[in-house]
């Protein structure tokens, strides 16, 4: 192929239209798809439902020869062929679940694809490097591109072997698509996919619709149903696990008397797809779901996404609540947090393999920043995927109702020292008695009355223990033991030692059903 003569602007309007139905480029897709026509790798890093399809389905029509595409799921790729075939492109996809593999290959060598779905395993294995080396190879798209990275949420093993084939046709331009993308992840993409530097381009990320809201939660129940009065149109609540899911989906329903149905991976496959496809067709239905919701579902008119307990990283908080609003009219996303959330994941680390629990550890504490963060929600977001926000947005919890910082650093040493002389085995109940100079039975038993610690909690700091208690344990400087009590973690030295201040932000004293402010 000759990348000296890319087609011209009106042929690429004229294929933009014809064979996608669309009258314009949207965002970046223009910059992306005129650097791949001329030849030119490139990383795009764009924001799920802003595109990123377009970007190499539409070189594969204009560019001679076929567009390679690896896929991470099978699913996924199924899901891109059909619309791709419905859209008069002449694709396919060679996948252990596919059983016309050798008439893919015949298709592929005779020039008659536009596009070839992969699994990257399937890209690493020689045959598939001699066949496409009997066919004439347009472009190489890498989906899903991050999992490519160790940085990346998603690592997978099966990525780093696609360097190679790439090196074989070193003439064939590559395009790296991925939705979620910090600073590391994006630098390693493209030192590991070999791309320039220059061939970064990252979409905007903000979606000034969605108005985010980041809250304790206390009872979520009532939080969720309170919610749903609220918001009346389709909404999907992600709870993480499938338990809770069928739980919460039940006593919603019974609690509202709206239409609420659960979606996750342990139900049979028809009932998730009726499911799915009721809530599609609905303007009032909310869906229960775990994360397995959500990828390929194409409902603009999304006006709430609600978290019943944390996510797993930023990434996935951008992902899952970007799925309300896609119509860009007004739409809520609502996160109900608790410190248990992030003590299980803190756990969690311990169990992952040693090299990465770095890197996971890093996400963690930017989640946790999120979290407890008394700034605009939404510039937090936008810097974490390298954007240069306003320092407010107007349209989050924090900016609408700007919460009151307190320092709280000599509570915070109090805390921390009353873990360390019980012996880091307590819960916080039995810590709040010490530090209140309560003596019960226990207290007693263990000679707790007897501590430094005993009693020397004030009036005023009382009703701050407990929102104190969940923001050390959300940046980790508390951490939980085995058998439920807390230990220290974290900075916790640094903050007993007096090096490290520590603040908490205070919602104000607000609420419409008529209960103290904070904590909800
Ligand atoms: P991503 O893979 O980035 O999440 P998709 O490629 O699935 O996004 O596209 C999301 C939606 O946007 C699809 O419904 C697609 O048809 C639509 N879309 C893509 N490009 C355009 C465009 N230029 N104009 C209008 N709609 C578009
Ligand atoms: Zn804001």
């Amino acid at each position: 192929w000759s990348p000296a003569e890319p087609p011209s602007a009106d042929r690429v309007a004229q294929a933009l239209h014809d064979t996608f139905g669309f009258s314009a480029f949207r965002g970046v897709q223009d910059r992306v798809v005129d650097r791949v026509l001329h030849g030119r790798s490139t990383l795009a890093v764009m924001p799920t439902g802003a595109g990123k399809s377009l970007t190499y389905q539409l070189p594969a029509v204009l560019l001679p020869g076929t567009c390679v595409v690896v896929s991470p799921l099978i699913a996924l790729m199924h899901d891109q062929l059909r619309s791709a075939t419905a859209n008069g492109i002449r694709a396919a996809t060679l996948t252990s679940a596919d059983d016309n593999r050798a008439e893919t290959m015949a298709a592929l060598r005779a020039g008659e694809l536009d596009l070839l779905y992969v699994a990257p395993e399937r890209a690493s294995q020689p045959y598939f490097r001699d066949l496409l080396s009997q066919a004439r190879i347009a472009l190489f798209a890498i989906d899903e591109a991050h999992c490519v990275s160790e940085w990346g949420h998603d690592f997978r093993p099966d990525y780093r072997l696609l360097r190679p084939l790439l090196d074989t046709f070193p003439q064939v331009p590559r395009l790296a698509l991925t939705a979620t993308a910090d600073h590391h992840t994006r630098a390693d993409i493209l030192a590991q996919l070999g791309i320039d530097e220059d061939g970064l381009i990252v979409a905007g990320f903000d979606r000034p619709n969605i108005r985010y809201a980041i809250r304790p939660r206390d009872n979520a129940l009532r939080q969720l149903k309170t919610l749903l009065e609220e918001n009346p149109g389709p909404g999907i609540i992600y709870a993480p696990t499938r338990a809770r899911v069928e739980q919460l989906a039940e006593s919603l329903a019974r609690a509202t008397g709206r239409r609420v149905l659960p979606y996750h991976a342990g139900l049979a496959q028809e009932v998730r797809a009726r499911n799915q496809t009721a809530f599609v067709a609905s303007e009032d239905m909310v869906m229960v779901a775990t994360v397995a919701f959500g990828m390929g579902i194409d409902k603009p008119d999304v006006r709430f996404v609600a978290h019943a307990g944390v996510p797993k990283s930023i990434e996935g908080y951008y992902q899952e609540t970007g799925r309300a609003g896609r119509d860009g009219d007004p739409s809520v996303a609502v996160m109900f947090w608790g410190a248990d959330d992030f003590a299980r994941a803190r756990m969690r680390l311990s169990e992952i393999e040693p090299h990465r629990q770095a890197s996971e550890r890093t996400r963690l504490d930017a989640l946790a920043a999120l979290v407890e963060t008394g700034e605009c929600r939404r510039a937090v977001l936008l810097r974490h995927f390298g954007e240069d926000p306003p320092a407010a947005c107007g349209n989050c919890d924090n900016c609408l109702e700007p919460v009151g910082l307190i320092a709280v650093t000599d509570l915070a040493r109090k805390l921390l020292s009353a873990v360390y002389r019980t012996g880091q085995s307590f819960g916080l109940g039995h810590l709040e008695k010490v530090l209140a100079g309560v003596s019960d039975d226990r207290v007693l038993q263990r000679g707790h009355d007897q501590l430094s610690v005993f009693g020397i909690l004030t009036e005023d700091e009382k009703p701050l223990l407990k929102p104190l208690a969940r923001a050390l344990q959300a940046r980790g400087s508390l951490v939980p033991t085995e058998h439920g009590g807390l230990a220290l973690g974290g900075d916790a030295r640094a903050i007993l030692k007096g090096e490290t201040e520590v603040t908490i932000a205070v919602p104000p004293k607000r609420d419409p059903r008529g209960r103290k402010g904070r904590g909800t």
